[in-house]
């Protein structure tokens, strides 16, 4: 049964109420108890550069960017133009038989800005159904390769790779209770932590003890069974570590040593987010690396998968092709979108620019949490920040995501009019276009919330 909702009377039926009424939200970072509570579901209507402005007038800054997709910022009339050009123009055709021109531009573009040796580009719609396909493409080229039994792939603990089938068969945190048995396969190791490490105290040693579990797990496996091994080049999801360029290049080692294929999922870290235009530009060249979120700036779904040469080459033979299809890969309204972001990304400089602001950002935690007993670490790189809380900087004891204490600080922070997410670690990605005094305010939410939320919270601190 549909609920009746009132059309005129704004005073009896808020936006949150209708809202509630029909939409399923998603993910459990929001509750249905909390987002039913007044006020507990933000509704948003517009939005300019770094900040978003509610149904009721109030602006948050956009410290997460939503989630960690917008670069470019909200609002910008001319990708809004773009679409509209190509719509009117040509908005559909179907990628199983034919493309279309907008489609041919990005796809120069993304060849053109990748890191060198990736050039060919399979379009899809959203991070998951990029990895998806780019776990496709690997097991299919370990075929036509010769390899019929290498069908494993290798994934990190803390990993996040998207929420469907086999994308969350390599997701860390998919719900053993509720989805269980996953797609076979697929199995984890140790991921780079220098605030809690797994092997040791020294970020090179314990790096390279992360990259030699790949080996391990490849000869333990059996080497003839392995297609691929996937990792966030730096992952959000795990706590923004960042891993040294030695891990990288021993694990791009083992890869060849064993004819692992090397899938790099930049659908967060992609377009500027890290510094680089890709965070890969910082370490090695993958033979796979999937893309999404920042490709648009969240202006249209979009994603694709940007492959070498030597990954392309055996598809092109008669009777080899890519057994996938997506519906809307190759959509030219989301081409157009993509490209005309990409343009502002180039031309505004917004990769320097969150290098930079980046760093800045950066410092002015460090500086607050000198005064802070619960900020336990500050880390990360561009404008892809992690604040990691403790109850206790010596012990480095966790509060646990959903605990009474990290529950309150994002009531408080966003009270004050920050949107962000905090699990232990409180992630930062906002807009690269953020400005300066926007970063002060970011700050000074953080710093005013955590000092409200250490004195309700006074007898567990320490
Ligand atoms: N890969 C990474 C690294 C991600 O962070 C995400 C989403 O956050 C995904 C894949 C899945 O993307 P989507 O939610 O667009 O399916």
């Amino acid at each position: 049964m549909t609920q009746a909702v009132p059309q005129s009377s704004a005073l009896e039926t808020t936006w949150q109420d209708r809202a509630l009424a029909h939409l399923w939200l998603h993910s459990d970072d929001l509750e249905w108890p909390e987002a039913t509570r007044p006020g507990g579901l933000p509704v948003f209507e517009s939005g300019d550069g770094a900040i978003l402005r509610d149904v009721h007038g109030k602006s948050y800054i956009d410290g997460m960017g939503g989630l960690a997709v917008v670069t470019v910022g909200h609002g910008r009339r001319e990708i809004a133009e773009a679409m509209a050009k190509q719509a009117s123009a040509l908005a559909y055709t179907s990628a199983s038989t034919a493309t279309n021109t907008a489609s041919i531009r990005l796809a120069e573009k993304l060849a053109a800005i990748t890191p060198a040796g990736l050039e060919r580009v399979f379009f899809c719609s959203g991070g998951s159904e990029a990895v998806e396909s780019a776990v496709k493409i690997a097991k299919q080229l370990q075929v036509l390769r010769g390899f019929p039994k290498r069908s494993k792939v290798i994934a990190r603990r803390g990993s996040y790779h998207g929420t469907t089938g086999g994308a969350m068969a390599l997701t860390a945190s998919a719900s053993e209770r509720y989805f269980s048995p996953f797609a076979p396969g697929a199995t984890k190791i140790p991921s780079p932590n220098h605030y809690r490490p797994n092997f040791s105290d020294d970020p090179v040693q314990e790096d390279l003890a992360c990259a030699r579990a790949l080996e391990q797990e490849i000869l333990a496996q059996g080497p003839e069974t392995v297609a691929a091994f996937i990792a966030e080049p730096i992952s959000l999801s795990n706590g923004t570590h960042i891993p040294t360029k030695q891990y990288w290049t021993t694990i791009r080692e083992i890869c060849d040593r064993h004819g692992v294929l090397l899938i790099m999922d930049e659908v967060i870290t992609g377009f500027g987010r890290t510094g680089t235009m890709f965070a890969a530009d910082q370490y090695v060249v993958p033979d796979l690396m999937t893309m999404a979120k920042g490709l648009s700036s969240g202006y249209v779904p979009v994603a694709a998968v940007v492959a070498s040469p030597e990954v392309f080459e055996p598809f092109t033979h008669k009777g080899n092709a890519l057994n996938h299809l997506l519906t809307f890969g190759g959509q030219a309204v989301a081409a157009a979108a993509a490209l005309a972001n990409i343009e502002i990304i180039e031309r505004e400089q917004l990769v320097a620019r969150s290098a930079e602001n980046g760093a800045y950002l950066k410092g002015r935690l460090e500086q607050i949490a000198a005064n802070h007993e619960t900020i336990g670490d500050v880390r990360g790189v561009g404008l892809m920040i992690g604040v990691e809380f403790v109850k206790n900087r010596e012990s480095r004891a966790s509060w646990g995501s959903g605990s009474g204490f990290i529950q309150r600080l994002l009531e408080l922070t966003r009270d004050l009019g920050l949107v962000t997410r905090i699990w232990d670690v409180m992630h930062l990605a906002p807009p690269l276009v953020i400005e300066r005094d926007e970063i002060d305010r970011l700050v000074d939410i953080v710093d005013e919330a955590l000092t409200k939320c250490e004195s309700e919270f006074a007898e567990e601190i320490g």
